[in-house]
Formats: C-alpha cells, sequence, structure tokens
C-alpha cells in the first residue's frame, strides 16, 4: 500500500477539504463543472487491504466487486490490479468489467432477468453465472456447451428476514431475488435441481445490504452453508465446491469511522458457522458500497441562496440526478454535508439551519432539511460526504442534466494532492445524441394528416 497513507496523518475531513481546494484551484468543479465526483485512490486501496485481510485465513477465496456500486472503468482496473473479480448483473456491466480487463474467470453473472443470450454470452466466455431460479437453470441445461468453463450456481434467499430499509432486504420471505428456500417443497426441489446436474457446483446468496444487521446476514449465509452440506449428503459427493456469500456489508454515514468492519463481518460469520473459513468450500464475496462510499465525494457549487417560508435554502448544483437515493428517500439515506468558500477552504460561521437543495426541477429535491451549517452564499461549494458507491457513478438523467466528471485523487506527505480523470462530464452534443437528435423527424413524417 501507498506509505502516504500512513504518513498522513490528517483526518478524513481536513484531507477532503485540501482536495477540494486543489479541485476549485484546477477547476476541476466550479463556474464551468458545477458539479463533480472525486474518489480517493489511496483510500480504495486500503479498504481492499482490508477486506483481504478479514478473509485471510481461508484458503482459498475471490473477491469480486458489486460493479453497479461504482460502474467506472478505471475504477474497475484498479480494483482488478488490487486483485479482485468482478460481480456483474447487466449485459452492460459485464462488457465493463471485460473492458476493464478483468479475466472471464474472475467474473460473476448475476443479473436477475439474464436472457437466453446473455446466459450464452457468459457459458462461452468462462464466466461464472448464478441462476436466480430453477426455470433459469432449464435454460442453462439447453444452452451450455460441454466445454464450458464457467463455473455454475443457484442463487437461493434464505427468507431470514429484513433489515430497517425494505427496498435493500434481499432476503425477504416475498423477496424477488433467488430461490425461497422455506417456501413448501422449496428446499427439496433445489436438492433434486443439484442431484440432477453434476456441473452445479455452487450455492449463492446475498443476503442484505444497508440497513441489516450483521447477525442477520450472517445467519443467512449459514443458512446457505447447512443447505450445501445437506445437497452434498444427499447426492453422496462433494458436488458443490464454493459458496457465493454475496456483499452487503452496511456502511456508517454518520461519521468517519469505519463500523461494521471487514473484521467484524467475519467474526459474526464465524459466530453463525464456525464451519464456514475451514476450507470445505471455496468462498466467493460480492462487495460494493463498504468498499467504494466512504472513499468518494461530491463537490457542487451554490447558485443562489434564498429564504422561503423563513427557511434558508442553499439552491447547488447537487441534487437528484447524484445523489437520488438520498432525495427520495431521505430518511433511509441521510449524508453529511460540508460548507466551503468560493476558494474550496471550509467555512466558518455560526451555523445555521437550512435545505441544501439540488438543481432538479421538483419540490423534493432536497438532499439536506434544516441542516446547521454555516451560512451558504452564491459560490461557495458544498461537499456531499460518503459518496463513493452508488452516487456519482449512477447517475440519473433527470432534467437531461449531464453526467458529472469524475476524478481520482492521491495526496502524499506533504498534503499534495494529484489528480486523475476517471469520467468526463458529459456534454451538451453527448445529451442531445442520447436523447434522439440523430432521428429528430422521425416523428413528424411517420403519420400525417
Ligand atoms: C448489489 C449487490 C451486491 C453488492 O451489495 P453492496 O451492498 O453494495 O455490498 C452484491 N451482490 C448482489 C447479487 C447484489 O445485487
Amino acid at each position: 500500500m501507498d506509505s502516504a497513507t500512513f504518513l498522513d496523518s490528517r483526518t478524513a475531513e481536513e484531507r477532503v477539504a485540501a482536495v477540494l481546494r486543489q479541485a476549485v484551484d484546477r477547476k476541476l468543479v466550479g463556474t464551468e463543472q458545477p458539479v463533480a465526483g472525486f474518489l480517493d485512490t489511496d483510500g480504495i486501496r486500503a479498504s481492499v487491504a482490508a477486506l483481504h485481510a478479514a478473509f485471510g485465513e481461508v484458503p482459498d477465496v475471490l473477491h469480486t466487486f458489486a460493479v453497479k456500486a461504482s460502474s467506472l472503468i478505471p475504477v474497475l482496473r484498479l480494483l482488478a490490479d488490487l486483485g479482485m473479480g468482478c460481480e456483474v448483473a447487466s449485459p452492460g456491466e459485464l462488457r465493463l468489467a471485460l473492458d476493464a480487463g478483468c479475466a472471464p474467470g474472475r467474473i460473476v453473472l448475476d443479473s436477475p432477468a439474464k436472457t437466453r443470450e446473455e446466459i450464452a454470452e457468459a457459458l462461452a466466455l468462462g464466466v461464472a453465472l448464478n441462476a436466480d431460479n430453477l426455470d433459469e437453470l432449464e435454460r442453462v441445461d439447453a444452452l451450455r456447451p460441454a466445454d464450458s468453463a464457467s463455473v455454475i450456481g443457484l442463487r437461493v434467499n434464505p427468507q431470514v428476514g429484513s433489515g430497517s430499509i425494505g427496498a435493500m432486504s434481499t432476503a425477504t420471505a416475498t423477496s424477488k431475488f433467488g430461490v425461497a428456500l422455506r417456501d413448501p417443497g422449496a428446499r427439496e426441489r433445489v436438492v433434486r435441481a443439484f442431484a440432477e446436474r453434476p456441473w452445479l457446483t455452487r450455492l449463492h446468496a446475498h443476503v442484505g445490504s444497508q440497513g441489516c444487521p450483521l447477525e442477520l446476514i450472517a445467519e443467512g449465509i449459514a443458512e446457505t452453508y447447512r443447505l450445501a452440506e445437506e445437497i452434498n449428503a444427499a447426492v453422496g459427493e462433494r458436488q458443490i465446491t464454493s459458496l457465493d456469500i454475496g456483499g452487503g456489508l452496511p456502511v456508517n454515514f454518520a461519521d468517519d469511522t469505519v463500523r461494521p468492519t471487514y473484521e467484524d463481518y467475519t467474526r459474526a460469520l464465524r459466530a453463525a458457522e464456525p464451519r464456514l473459513f475451514d476450507g470445505r468450500y471455496g468462498l466467493v464475496t460480492e462487495f460494493g458500497r463498504s468498499l467504494l462510499a466512504k472513499n468518494g465525494f461530491i463537490a457542487a457549487r451554490v447558485e443562489y441562496a434564498k429564504e422561503a417560508g423563513g427557511r434558508r435554502i442553499a439552491v447547488t448544483h447537487a441534487g437528484a440526478q447524484t445523489a437520488t437515493r438520498t432525495v427520495l428517500m431521505p430518511g433511509a439515506w441521510p449524508l453529511r454535508v460540508g460548507a466551503f468558500d468560493a476558494q474550496g477552504r471550509p467555512k466558518d460561521g455560526t451555523p445555521v439551519a437550512q435545505d441544501v437543495a439540488g438543481p432538479c426541477c421538483f419540490a423534493g429535491d432536497v438532499v439536506a432539511e434544516d441542516r446547521a451549517l454555516p451560512p451558504l452564499a452564491e459560490g461557495d461549494f458544498v461537499v456531499l460526504r460518503d459518496t463513493g458507491a452508488y452516487y456519482f457513478s449512477t447517475p440519473w438523467a433527470y432534467n437531461s442534466l449531464p453526467r458529472p466528471g469524475v476524478h481520482g485523487y492521491a495526496t502524499d506527505a506533504a498534503g499534495d494532492v494529484r489528480f486523475a480523470p476517471v469520467r468526463d462530464a458529459q456534454t451538451l452534443d453527448e445529451i442531445a445524441a442520447e436523447s434522439g437528435a440523430g432521428h429528430a423527424d422521425r416523428l413528424t413524417t411517420l403519420s400525417r394528416p
């Protein structure tokens, strides 16, 4: 790992401030680019190292990165360089993983709605595939070349229950994912599906995500382990050779501490099933948010500061287009907001309650409500912390707002910051092209009175 990470004794907040100052100086964010995303490559390296360390005792483990958490090719290339594979859930994500240089054998395809073409492509490439349901297994029966190098698994839903965010809970009784194990007859059908298919060698469970307690996730994995033992006993050999335990480690958005840690998670897993790490099964993981969230931030210019009904509102360029979940589900996804002046220096001034709003044309486009911050003014900047996963990497095209540019950064011991481009900001020409510019007169000529 870069020694700068250890030499740099500043707090995360001070580092973000130093990076913002440099980014404003270099006009990476400002008048021309009123919003941008930033990714800390030293931080990403440290997060990946922590993941590897926590699973260090497991003899055979493949850590994949859930591409939807940061669907950016340079990020995937950095992670591949650090020994990670990719978990993909669409043809687009598969393409990004391949373009990033991820070897097909280190890619896991988990799309919930795989088409026959998608399945055939994965099997031809040797990409591992987890079938979502038994009907999908029948498609695999028909499509699998005899010499396919793909590891093939079945996703199960251990139905252990919900966390605090329903939309993030994948192991409820009625979740759309996987084979619901506790439904009448389901366990027997799963055992039979394996008995009929000697090439089916993996069980997959992704039990939860943000809002799910570790014990709940661990119980779902333990249940999957017990099912693998049951299946292997039923078929009379060790047909299942690996378990894909998914991702889903929650992230603390309230302050700079990383909690829970990967060590906390492996402790919970070991408590739920002590044999999980003994090497009987190879393991695959699919973490996303926990690797990237705290290693990124959004910076946005304040365009106006106004008052309405006694409330101060800072109208900024970061709203639902780049902080979609926070704006649409503010109770579930609160973000820390920092206030900076026009040069990118932390603002002082007695905090006053204000709303931090975005540029979208709907009244709910507010990323923080009634937040105590030094009074924001035109030309200032706001920083949305912990947005390295599922935020600027996953923009929403509402109002034809451009996808913001993304920059990677690394700091050295002297506090110097180096930047590298990750994704260019979208141009107006690109927005027009994507909005049917090439077909501009097709509707007017389609039907004539
Ligand atoms: C989204 C997803 C992940 C990653 O979840 P995180 O909460 O970001 O760790 C892993 N596996 C599957 C199947 C997913 O859908």
